[in-house]
């Protein structure tokens, strides 16, 4: 359904010239800001990773606005003149989903109108690291987002062992192809750390998983993960172990294993007596 904004009101004010940061949604187009809208309404021209994402969107609102096609390694005539425009032009910027430059294209842009003298200014918004932090549950006084882990094996396992130490959950963007390569990388370089995946956030099939990565492995065989995933690892297990995280590993390890692998993977993430943890397992059960 498409929202009741058109860029034919006979009150609209132009905007000052400047690049505007606009964040748009990550997959429910409801999530779209007020002020997202009024600047996109506005603008003179909207500056985009893919016209046609953005296209879609623009019409979604019943909007209609030159679209300039932009990236960080667009040449750099391309963005000198984009930034030079932006003296008489008021220009939003969007990526395809979320905010832009997190993981997305904008860095440059925004550094060279700094450097210009060209007001910046941000519309904020959706952002899948934040709304993945917020709902896996994870402690969030502390977060370190880490953008994509990389895609090779090694640099793979050195990134995760750069990051260990670091007092905080830890926030990663992945693909569904790579989940389960990740996956097992953390539970071989961070076997003790509790692990949550949020996929196709604010989408129809929104999935909340959290454990640890041998009862995630054996889930994500079972149900090939599909869409878009937000991965998070929380932090070093002294800062969680109360009995209380305990009793919830084992509730979750309980979800895709048996009591006795259960009890086997949460006495290796957490240090505690094995047997004690398969009888608890089994009380669990039974309850
Ligand atoms: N700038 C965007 C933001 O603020 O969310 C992120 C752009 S990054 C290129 C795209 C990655 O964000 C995806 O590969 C996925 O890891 C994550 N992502 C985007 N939308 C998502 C969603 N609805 N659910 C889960 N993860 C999502």
């Amino acid at each position: 359904m498409a929202v009741d904004v058109t860029d034919e009101a006979p009150d609209l004010q132009p905007l000052s010239p400047g690049l505007y940061i606009v964040a748009t949604p990550i997959g429910n187009l409801g999530d779209i800001t007020l002020r997202a809208v009024d600047v996109l309404r506005r603008c003179d021209g909207v500056a985009c990773e893919d016209t046609r994402v953005t296209g879609k969107l623009m019409k979604h609102l019943g909007l209609s606005k030159p679209l300039w096609r932009y990236d960080d390694h667009s040449e750099h005539r391309d963005r000198e003149r984009l930034v030079n425009s932006m003296r008489d032009r008021a220009v939003a910027l969007v990526s395809d989903a979320g905010t832009p430059l997190v993981s997305d294209p904008g860095y440059r842009l925004v550094n060279d109108c700094r450097a210009e003298g060209i007001p910046v200014t941000v519309i904020p918004g959706p952002c899948a690291a934040i709304a993945g932090l917020t709902l896996s549950g994870l402690p969030n006084d502390r977060f370190l987002f880490a953008g994509f882990l990389p895609s090779k094996e090694k640099a793979r396992r050195d990134a995760l062992t750069d990051l260990s130490g670091i007092d905080a959950t830890l926030v990663f963007y992945e693909t569904a192809p790579r989940l389960l390569k990740a996956l097992a990388a953390i539970g071989d370089a961070l076997p003790e750390r509790e692990i949550a995946v949020a996929r196709e956030l604010t989408k129809l099939h929104e999935e909340l998983r959290r454990g640890l990565a041998p009862g995630l492995i054996a889930w994500f065989e079972k149900h090939p993960p599909k869409g878009e995933i937000v991965l998070l690892i929380g932090p070093p297990v002294e800062t969680h172990s109360s009995v209380a995280d305990i009793e919830a590993l084992l509730w979750e390890a309980l979800d895709t294993l048996k009591p006795s692998q259960a009890a086997a993977q949460v006495a290796k993430a957490t240090g505690e007596d094995r047997k004690a943890l398969y009888a608890r397992a089994l009380e669990m059960r039974r309850e």
